[in-house]
């Protein structure tokens, strides 16, 4: 960037000069504008030529080349070379805010560890978090990055999340607590005993996730690529005309008045407004958004949200914090401890929150030699090998698939039934609670104009409906495989506008097909499983459901952004093609307009990086 500063300052003090002090002889000032033409222009012409032995004739190099070379034709020097000062002029201001809005979003995204403290034979060293492997510890010390996913084995701490997921107030952890990477460790020294690679950590998700935004095209974007299309051939086809009928009809017109504004008519119909304020509006919004934990995937999926009309929720870990709590345990023919012991090594495997849970209440070491194979039945339950003997633990539906005798337990909450060898042994019940937001979430998404709110569970059906009518939630289907949710996902996308769009937000577990097949996949990226970050196209990092809210009002924005810019520059270059075609504006003028217009709507687009504090809905 330094160099083109100074080549444009240099052209434009040769410029100066050859204006203020005039020569005898003409062509001295002539040679001055030349040099500080070709100094500051060469590139453009370059690329021009680049461009059309490539077959793309008609972009804005080539737009500028002919206008100036035209003027210099006509003798008009000082135009052609004040014209491709301030084009380049404008060039660099664009480039300028696209490196500001690229570097925002990279220091919001820095959170790529750059090394791990690493213990191998009783001494820590300092290695690259690729060479990690999983099983390993690793030291990390008060004011660095974790750089592996994890669990504390030794020590606690206070963890910044905020580059993660936006949260100002930092977390604690302690041991036996998992951890992600990409937090920043603030005060403890803490042991981590590494869960996942690298490639697989939390942090290279993201980071992933990130750099490929930008190829996801809104259709906003492609609108704005087909339309420069179209547009310049047609705006050079108008100006030859410009030049060359008017002085043959119109009596007295001098071929030479109206080439140049054939050639104005040229330099101001360059799209440049468009072609680089769109993507930066998608851009800014999309690293809005990560300021407040919500990593969008694509442009797409942006503007998508603006259009939002039936969000379909899965229930738990989604609406309810997924953590169950241990309400009772009725064993038939063996004890409590047994029944709450068989059914914690069945699940031991298993992501489901319900394992999560019982491992809480059962707080004995388990012997993984005794569990000899376990099969996690989706929307069913854990079908497993004990020692020797077969255990089922899960819903009635997975009973009565398996035959088994078993008496119907009318309470409240989740109900796991536990059967050993095809008997019937007893139920846990466990009971979720609701989220702090979700009830402002339905309430603030009925609010912004959301047509249908529906909730799908694989959850009994007096648990679900209690939750959705303490919701608010009209709809609620519940008793769901995870085939069952994919079904009435693709009725529901069915019943919405043409335009409309369903989002489906979910935690992924047992709902990966539902994510990918709704328009907009939304799924809670702390708690979820990773083949929901994988299969989303919005990921909530702070898994709280208000998030919604915020991305779609920033969507909303962004769209509005998006819509004023293109209004806004192509009403202006109308006016200055139609000006500058009758002949009331020059060329200076019109390169004045459209770095104008240029530098506007980049500024304008740059509001959507800002995410204002107040949108930060419920940020506990
Ligand atoms: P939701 O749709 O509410 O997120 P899931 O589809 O994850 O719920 O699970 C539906 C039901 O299937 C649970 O309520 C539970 O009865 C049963 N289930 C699923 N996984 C397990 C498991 N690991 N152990 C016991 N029961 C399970
Ligand atoms: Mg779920």
């Amino acid at each position: 960037m330094k160099k083109e500063i100074i080549k444009i300052a240099v052209a434009f003090a040769l410029f100066l000069f050859a204006i203020l002090i005039k020569f005898q002889n003409e062509w001295i000032n002539n040679a001055i504008f030349i040099v500080s033409y070709c100094i500051v222009g060469f590139e453009i012409l370059q690329n021009a030529v680049k461009n059309i032995l490539k077959g793309k004739v008609f972009d804005e190099n080539f737009l500028m080349a002919i206008a100036t070379l035209g003027a210099f034709c006509i003798g008009e020097f000082p135009e052609a070379v004040a014209v491709m000062l301030f084009y380049q002029i404008g060039e660099l201001f664009q480039s300028y805010a696209v490196d500001k809005s690229k570097k925002s979003i990279a220091s919001l995204m820095d959170i790529r560890p750059d090394y791990a403290n690493v213990f191998r034979d009783g001494k820590e060293e300092r290695v690259t978090p690729e060479e990690v492997k999983i099983g390993e510890s690793i030291i990390v010390k008060p004011g660095e990055k974790i750089p592996l996913d994890g669990i504390v084995i030794e020590g606690k701490t206070t963890l910044d999340t905020k580059a993660l997921t936006g949260e100002a107030v930092p977390k604690e952890v302690e041991e036996g607590e998992q951890i992600l990477s990409g937090c920043i460790n603030i005060n403890g020294v803490i042991k981590i005993k590494v869960t996942k690679k690298f490639g697989e950590s939390t942090v290279s998700k993201i980071l992933d996730l990130v750099e490929n935004a930008s190829s996801k095209k809104a259709k906003s974007e492609n609108f704005i690529t087909k339309f420069a299309e179209y547009y310049t051939p047609i705006v050079v086809v108008i100006a030859i005309i410009l030049a060359i009928l008017p002085p043959l009809i119109i009596e007295g017109a001098s071929f030479q008045e109206w080439l140049y504004r054939a050639l104005s008519f040229l330099v101001v119909s360059c799209p440049c407004a468009l072609v680089i304020s769109i993507p930066l509006s998608f851009f800014g919004g999309i690293g809005g958004a990560s300021k407040m934990g919500v990593l969008i995937k694509g442009s797409n999926y942006l503007e998508a949200l603006s259009n939002t009309e039936v969000v379909v929720f899965d229930k738990t870990g989604t609406l309810t914090k997924g953590v169950f709590e241990v309400q009772k345990i009725e064993p038939i023919g063996i004890s409590k401890e047994e029944l709450l012991k068989i059914a914690t090594y069945a699940e031991h495997y298993s992501n489901h929150p319900i394992s999560k849970s019982l491992k809480k209440s059962y707080d004995k070491n388990i012997n993984e030699e005794q569990i000899i194979t376990t099969q996690e039945l989706s929307g069913l339950g854990i079908k497993a090998k004990i020692g020797e003997q077969e255990v089922l633990v899960g819903n009635e539906k997975l009973m009565k698939e398996e035959n088994i005798t078993f008496t119907k337990c009318e309470e409240i909450g989740t109900i796991l039934y536990v059967s050993i060898q095809k008997k019937y042994v007893g139920y846990i019940l466990i009971s979720d609670k609701i989220k702090d937001d979700a009830k402002q979430t339905i309430n603030g998404l009925k609010k912004n104009n959301i047509k249908q709110i529906v909730m799908l569970t694989g959850d009994r059906k007096n648990v679900g409906e209690v939750v959705a009518k303490e919701l608010g939630i009209d709809k609620v289907y519940t008793e769901l495989l995870p085939d069952g949710k994919v079904e009435k996902v693709e009725e529901l996308l069915k019943t919405k506008s043409e335009r409309g769009k369903l989002a489906f937000v979910g935690d992924g577990i047992n709902d990966a097909p539902v994510l990918a097949i709704s328009d907009i996949g939304i799924a809670m990226g702390g708690l979820g499983a990773d083949s929901a970050i994988e299969a989303a196209d919005i990921v909530i990092m702070t898994d709280q459901p208000s998030k919604i809210i915020d991305a779609i009002k920033l969507s909303k924005k962004t769209m509005r952004i998006v819509k004023e810019n293109i209004a806004f520059a192509i009403f202006i270059k109308i006016l200055v093609l139609i000006l500058t075609a009758i002949g009331l504006s020059s060329m200076w003028q019109a390169v004045f307009a459209d770095v104008g217009v240029s530098i506007i709507a980049i500024i304008n687009a740059l509001r959507a990086l800002r995410v204002r504090r107040e949108m930060k809905f419920l940020n506990k």
